[in-house]
């Protein structure tokens, strides 16, 4: 029986591949011969505890995190994350540097702002976040609590193309809309958190890998829910975790294992945004991509049109010809494909083709 399927660009949730939502459904009533859905069984059981340590175990060999760092899965969103790291971290006397790339680099400021005090170690912000601050200026100095970045940058689709060498200062990052989507240098980061909804899996959960010193750091006095030692010290099992999710996060894994891995998720990421820049960059200006060319994100490609009404039209073209989640961000306007890990290359294809099409009909 064939499945309907759209051509899913939304930005988050997203697309998840066919072959581990019919896992999920294949297992759905009974569980590895256990008789019981996933999600009816107690997460103090050995069935579960292979699940949960699967999980962890693949995100270590998937992303090569060294000796030294923990796996943790919270509740909460990316946005809890803004208040638990300064909760955490941000001790009295010290301030926290925050690079403002975006929306989301300005939520994680905010938050920090209401515990502690922090500042601006570069902005983007001039010329609406189109490009990434160079590793020259960033200014902080080496008492700097933390130093706070958001690797890929959802709305704007801007993308650190290398990540800063940070010494001493504890280098933070919001990781949730590229994680995964690329190998990158994990011993760089005391801390790396992703809301999963967009390469991990459904919303429901949040990853943080954390570097086992940072904890014996961190404010004590912090609520036990609010603090990582909670989590890290009982392998993300103090409480009831979200179960289901990370059921669906260990499938994840496992598919972004069987696809080759990071290296090879990263060449297919990088075929399949080009296909899309590839339009914008030959229309002679009738997509206009909003990313500096030299930062441009492989998960969330943005452009506008000459004017709302041709967006609108485009828009609602796409909408006939089965594509889903091109509107832009309320924030920026215009229309943003996101490609993540899940969307196929074919997505990508038909996209390009419905926009040069497009084009040679409204030019
Ligand atoms: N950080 C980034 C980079 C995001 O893209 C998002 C959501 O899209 C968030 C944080 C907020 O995540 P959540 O909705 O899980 O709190």
């Amino acid at each position: 029986k064939t499945v309907k399927r759209v051509h899913n660009f939304y930005s988050g949730p997203a697309a998840l591949p066919l072959s581990i939502l019919q896992q999920a459904q294949a297992e759905l009533l009974d569980f590895n011969g256990t008789g019981m859905s996933i999600m009816e069984i107690s997460h103090r059981s050995k069935d579960y505890e292979a699940v949960h340590n699967r999980a962890i175990e693949l995100l270590k060999e998937l992303l090569g995190i060294p000796a030294g760092y923990d796996v943790l899965f919270l509740q909460g969103g990316a946005s809890l994350q803004f208040a638990m790291v300064p909760m955490n971290f941000l001790a009295p006397g010290k301030k926290a540097g925050y690079v403002m790339t975006g929306t989301w680099a300005e939520k994680a400021y905010a938050q920090a702002e209401k515990l502690g005090e922090v500042f601006i170690a570069a902005s983007a912000k001039e010329g609406n976040y189109r490009r990434i601050p160079s590793p020259g200026e960033l200014n902080y100095g080496p008492d700097t609590a933390y130093l706070h970045i958001t690797s890929n940058n959802t709305i704007f689709g801007t993308q650190w193309q290398s990540f800063p060498e940070t010494g001493a200062v504890p280098l933070i990052a919001d990781m949730s809309s590229d994680i995964l989507s690329k190998p990158f240098d994990v011993s760089k980061f005391a801390l790396i958190y992703a809301g999963a909804q967009k390469n991990l899996g459904p919303a429901g959960v949040t990853v943080v890998i954390i570097r086992h010193d940072l904890l014996d750091r961190a404010n004590k006095k912090v609520p036990t829910m609010l603090r990582y030692e909670t989590y890290a010290k009982d392998n993300s099992l103090y409480n009831t975790p979200p179960t289901f999710n990370i059921y669906m996060v260990s499938l994840m894994l496992a598919w972004v294992k069987e696809q080759g891995g990071l290296a090879a998720l990263h060449r297919r990421n990088q075929e399949k945004a080009a296909l899309v820049y590839d339009a914008i960059d030959a229309s002679n200006g009738f997509y206009v991509g909003h990313a500096q060319p030299d930062v441009r994100s492989l998960m969330n490609i943005t452009f506008r049109l000459a004017n709302e009404d041709l967006e609108k039209k485009f828009l609602d073209a796409a909408k006939q010809a089965g594509f889903v989640g091109l509107a832009g961000h309320r924030s920026v306007g215009g229309c943003r494909a996101s490609a993540y890990n899940a969307v196929p290359y074919e997505s990508c294809l038909a996209l390009r083709e419905l926009m040069f099409t497009f084009q040679k009909e409204n030019w």
